[in-house]
């Protein structure tokens, strides 16, 4: 852990507003070790915390279906857009309309557009090797879960590594004022409380019962919830592809965030739109996205290649023929395909 010396932990206060500051440069504390920074986590801990004002609010059937729909919504935004979009630009939108995006995935409370799309991009580049910030092969399940985030190292966004971001003023700002759509969201949802509280009685909520259910609650569900596509997914679940790292394949997974947990998919080709190649692997997002192309706000869903569906049509017919020779990926064109998948946006 972090030495909490005085100006460390002024520093740490600050940061919970301006998520930019620093005594330090960005490349120096990413050059450290991982430790916990303490108190640069108590609004996270405060998070999960809040989950104990149900034992003072109850609760009611309206507060329960909003913190499920507030799960279900804000996944959505995470899953479609701060990874499909900001991360891989698996399609277009204007400049506007990426603002919104970004905008709307501040409610999830999980930092900043910018920090997001850096640590995922990273993931890809050194998927299950020492570099990997959440590999739960290299630090163990806790660290791949929840751990990474709390350590000092992690803090920064580097700007240098989204530079495609980095051009928008007005994302920098989200992403380094992480804070503001999260209280805002907060505040709107305490007002809606108390608005139907007067408006509506026979809802039976209020103000803190919103709050309690539709922020804290299903936001910190909701963290965990996409948190299990850093954990879960590189341990849990079949392998299609012969990526060089451990993602896999999982049903469940793909239920709990609306399509993430097609990860080896994903870690094969991760350009497409869709992270389920086929009918059968449920990718809600993708669903979402569609919808939501037609309406011309978004546009340039990018496919699925034919070629990743031959090389796995072909891994299947080998894997039904154990005694045919493995196929030698090294040598051949899905290999060099392979090594292209790999080179993310930066
Ligand atoms: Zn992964
Ligand atoms: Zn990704």
């Amino acid at each position: 852990m972090a030495s909490p010396t005085p100006r460390r932990f002024g520093a740490s206060l600050i940061q919970w507003i301006d998520s930019d500051f620093s005594l330090e440069s960005p490349e120096a504390i990413r050059a450290q070790p991982d430790g916990v920074n303490l108190v640069r986590c108590i609004p996270f801990i405060i998070l999960h915390l809040g989950c104990l004002g149900v034992i003072w609010v109850n609760w009611s059937w309206f507060a329960l279906w909003t913190a499920v729909a507030l799960y279900f919504i804000r996944m959505f935004f995470v899953t479609g857009f701060f990874h499909r979009y900001f991360c891989h630009k698996t399609y277009h939108t204007s400049r506007f309309g990426q603002f919104l995006l970004a905008a709307c995935t501040g409610t999830t409370v999980q930092r900043g557009p910018l920090w997001w799309a850096y640590h995922h991009r990273h993931h890809h580049q050194h998927s299950d090797t020492d570099e990997d910030a959440h590999s739960p092969h290299i630090h163990g399940f806790w660290w791949s879960h929840i751990g990474w985030i709390t350590s000092r190292r992690n803090f920064p966004t580097d700007y240098s590594k989204v530079k495609d971001l980095a051009q928008y003023p007005e994302l920098v700002w989200l992403n380094r004022f992480d804070i503001v759509v999260p209280v805002v969201f907060a505040t709107a949802l305490f007002g809606l409380g108390v608005y139907l509280q007067s408006a509506f009685p026979h809802l039976g909520t209020n103000g803190p019962q919103l709050l309690i259910w539709g922020f804290f609650i299903s936001t910190t569900v909701l963290f965990h919830g996409t948190a299990s596509i850093n954990s879960f997914t590189h341990i849990w679940g079949s392998r299609r592809f012969q990526t060089d790292d451990d993602s896999r394949n999982n049903f469940l997974l793909s239920l709990i965030t609306l399509g993430e947990g097609w990860h080896n998919n994903h870690h094969r080709y991760q350009s497409a739109t869709r992270n389920g190649f086929y009918w059968w692997e449920i990718d809600p997002t993708y669903y979402g996205l569609k919808l939501l192309s037609w309406t011309g706000f978004i546009r340039n869903l990018k496919p699925v290649p034919q070629s990743i569906y031959d090389e796995a049509a072909l891994l299947n017919r080998q894997n039904r023929l154990p005694q045919i020779q493995p196929l030698s990926l090294g040598s051949d064109r899905m290999a060099i395909e392979n090594r292209k998948s790999k080179s993310v946006i930066s």
